[in-house]
């Protein structure tokens, strides 16, 4: 399927391209060894409006789509992916709970600080004993007049330690599982809010995931975001909402690993020859770029189905599965293409490597995106 984007997505596009290629390229790996973003960096796609890439115009994003959202992710994805997931994680599931579940109040008070970028949005979910079964929550929201007390303990938060907003979702009635969870936006400066440790992780530098531990953290009412009770559904349409942007990101990471790889196999030679004469390494290259032909098609579908208004329970699942499936399998193939340089620090593929692996964890496992699509075929099937 071919997508087509309006023409000033398009100039969009090609200044996220250069910026990456030109700016954020220059300075990657520099980010790998000191795990830190330059605040160049983020104050230049602040200006170029990436940190507004999922808000409305109206409250002062871009108000580009779905599909829109990921061809920016899709150069936003070709370059390091410490910085990939900064904006994933603010654009993607940080910022999108406001816009989907939040009252007018709530998108004007946060929306516009944090299209700027001048506040960063997470998204708190994930509890030690709560990973794949995310209705397993023990952090507690109690109503107290006019605020809500928040006790518990998040991990593993990708934005912590810079955000400054955080959808969180908490149990009100625990008599009633799921839905006795209810979503709240909760800023870092409410009393009783803390971030915890930093978790030292195989990949994303730059990218920091931490703790956030709530004790009697006070809540004002006018913060619960959407319905009490309909937490956990928020937590699942965020989730699903973010799947097409990540694949797009995947998809980015994938072409820049093939671009990569192409540029190697014709330049290195081996017994006489570029190594793209070797029939086994062309092998390799021809079905890097099938599936990722495969991925940006299904990428562009999913997304045009979201801006259609379409349900995407199994087809967003099913893209969050793919993606991250083929960005994974791309990744190999890029490190045995390059040989032993693909496996040496100072050069980029033994990176996108390691980063392509929590693509198949986070925002959901594969195995639970294998869930979600066959719950959905059982009750086709029907
Ligand atoms: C770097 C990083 C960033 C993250 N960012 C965030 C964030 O911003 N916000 C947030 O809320 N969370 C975040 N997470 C958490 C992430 O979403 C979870 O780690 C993930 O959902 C898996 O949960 P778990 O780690 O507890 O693994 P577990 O749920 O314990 O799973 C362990 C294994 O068992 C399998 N498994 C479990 N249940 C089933 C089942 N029913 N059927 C088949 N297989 C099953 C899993 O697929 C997996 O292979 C992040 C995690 C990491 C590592």
């Amino acid at each position: 399927m071919s997508y087509t984007v309006s023409e000033d997505i398009e100039v969009l596009k090609k200044g996220v391209r250069e910026f990456v290629q030109n700016e954020v390229e220059a300075v990657a790996m520099q980010i790998e060894k000191e795990d830190y973003i330059p605040d160049k960096i983020v104050e230049m796609a602040k200006e170029l409006g990436l940190f507004g890439l999922s808000i409305p115009e109206e409250y002062g994003g871009l108000g580009i789509g779905m599909v829109g959202k990921c061809a920016l992710y899709e150069e936003i994805g070709a370059t390091h992916n410490g910085f990939t997931t900064l904006i994933g994680g603010h654009t993607g599931i940080g910022s999108v709970g406001i816009v989907e579940m939040g009252n007018e109040y709530q998108k004007q008070k946060y929306l516009p600080d944090m299209a700027t970028g001048k506040k960063i949005g997470a998204f708190a979910l994930t509890e030690p004993q709560a990973g794949s079964n995310a209705t397993n929550l023990k952090t507690t929201a109690v109503r107290k007049g006019d605020k809500y007390i928040l006790n518990g303990l998040k991990h593993y938060i990708t934005n912590a330690p810079q955000a400054d907003v955080f959808t969180v979702m908490a149990v009100t009635d625990p008599s009633k599982g799921a839905k006795g969870i209810t979503s709240f936006i909760v800023e870092k400066s409410f009393p009783g809010f803390q971030v915890g440790a930093i978790e030292h992780k195989m990949g994303l530098r730059g990218s920091h995931s931490a703790e956030i531990i709530m004790e009697d953290c006070e809540v004002p009412v006018e913060n619960v975001l959407g319905e009490e009770g309909r937490g956990y559904v928020n937590a699942l349409t965020i989730l699903a909402n973010g799947r097409a942007g990540l694949a797009a990101r995947n998809l980015g990471s994938a072409q820049k690993l093939l671009d990569l790889s192409m540029m190697y196999a014709k330049e290195r030679v081996q017994f006489n020859v570029p190594i793209i004469e070797h029939q086994a390494v062309a092998h390799m290259l021809a079905e890097m770029a099938v599936d990722i032909e495969a991925l940006r098609s299904f990428t562009y579908r999913v997304a045009t189905m979201v801006d259609e208004g379409k349900k995407v329970i199994k087809e967003a699942a099913m893209i969050k599965l793919f993606g991250s499936e083929v960005y994974n399998r791309v990744a190999d193939k890029a490190v045995q293409v390059h040989g032993g340089i693909g496996y040496i620090s100072d050069f980029p593929i033994e990176r996108f490597y390691r980063d392509a692996r929590i693509t198949r964890i986070y925002e959901g496992t594969s195995e639970i995106q294998k869930n979600i699509i066959a719950a959905q075929l059982n009750k086709e099937y029907n």
